[in-house]
């Protein structure tokens, strides 16, 4: 997609109208609308990206594919799009480092668009047993669907970490999601024995968890340390990221919290942007530095 040089930092609403009238007219351009229909090699289901981040060895792994409708967008920010949905991913990671096999969410599993996680890591080699960790940024069930196979816990040897404000939320049913994907869940959960953490712990050594609410109660970003690189793992910070980049007060309807959601993205890409820190999602495909420029738009810059 062409980069749209003459975005502003938007003033919501009035001016983000405005402003998506010219994204719109960036995006209407012949390259856009192609990539609109065609799903690039990097969002379909088994690819994997593989990079390192000091000793830390990352494997992104496209777990579904997945269509962003616009209309999830609040309707202030559909305005002048020029199409009607997004082509998406559903993303897991696989780090190996300090002899571990770390899991950073477990996608659909057999649940919803059938993810193809247990396949890839197959293919890596990779048995369900030998995954040490599982690290959650959440428990929707496109990030722990996954847990579980056939009935029993996909991943028998593993350590579940999980948030405790995103823990007891979903065990008290308080969550704004169907009972049938609550009831999932916990009977997911169910299986293993969840070791609770709290934003600013160091979960694992070299990766600490920080505070991005709002999606869910208990939404976790991981940052990860190693020999003086770093990755963040955003989570799902942002559903639409064409949009979102450029303006971080859109929500979709899968924010929980639209103002917590809010206030965490703008917190997180002020943190985040204009560093050395790598960072990556679980429904965008790339991988770069968030460049915020002079004229206060951000933008995904490939490493
Ligand atoms: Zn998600």
């Amino acid at each position: 997609m062409r980069a749209c040089t003459f975005l502003k930092s938007f003033r919501f609403p009035a001016l983000a109208l405005l402003g998506l009238l010219v994204l719109g007219l960036c995006l209407a351009g012949p390259a856009s609308a192609a990539s609109a229909q065609k799903r690039p090699a990097s969002m379909q289901p088994g690819h994997v990206d593989t990079f390192t981040v000091g000793s830390i060895k990352v494997y992104g792994i496209v777990d579904a594919a997945t269509t962003m409708e616009t209309t999830l967008l609040n309707p202030e920010f559909r305005l002048n799009l020029p199409q009607a949905s997004f082509a998406g991913v559903v993303k897991t990671y696989l780090l190996q480092w300090n002899g571990k096999n770390v899991l950073v969410d477990t996608g659909w599993g057999s649940h919803g668009p059938k993810g193809v996680t247990l396949q890839v890591l197959k293919k890596l080699g990779i048995a369900p047993e030998a995954i040490t960790d599982i690290l959650l940024t959440h428990l929707d069930t496109d990030h722990a669907g996954g847990l579980t196979c056939e009935d029993k816990a996909a991943f028998p040897n593993a350590t579940l970490h999980v948030a405790r404000p995103e823990y007891e939320a979903w065990m008290a049913g308080t969550v704004k999601r169907p009972a049938d994907k609550v009831a999932l869940v916990k009977e997911n959960l169910s299986h293993y024995k969840p070791v609770l953490f709290n934003w600013g712990d160091i979960v694992l050594p070299g990766c600490t968890a920080m505070d991005a609410h709002g999606h869910t109660p208990g939404h976790t970003v991981f940052d990860l340390l190693s020999a003086g690189k770093k990755l963040s793992i955003l989570g799902d910070l942002m559903h639409i990221q064409t949009v979102q980049l450029r303006f971080p007060r859109a929500c979709t309807a899968y924010d929980m919290d639209q103002e917590a959601a809010i206030a965490s993205r703008l917190a997180t890409f002020k943190r985040l942007a204009n560093t050395k820190v790598l960072v990556t999602g679980m429904h965008f495909a790339e991988t770069g530095y968030l460049h915020l420029n002079a004229k206060g738009v951000y933008t995904l810059v490939r490493p």
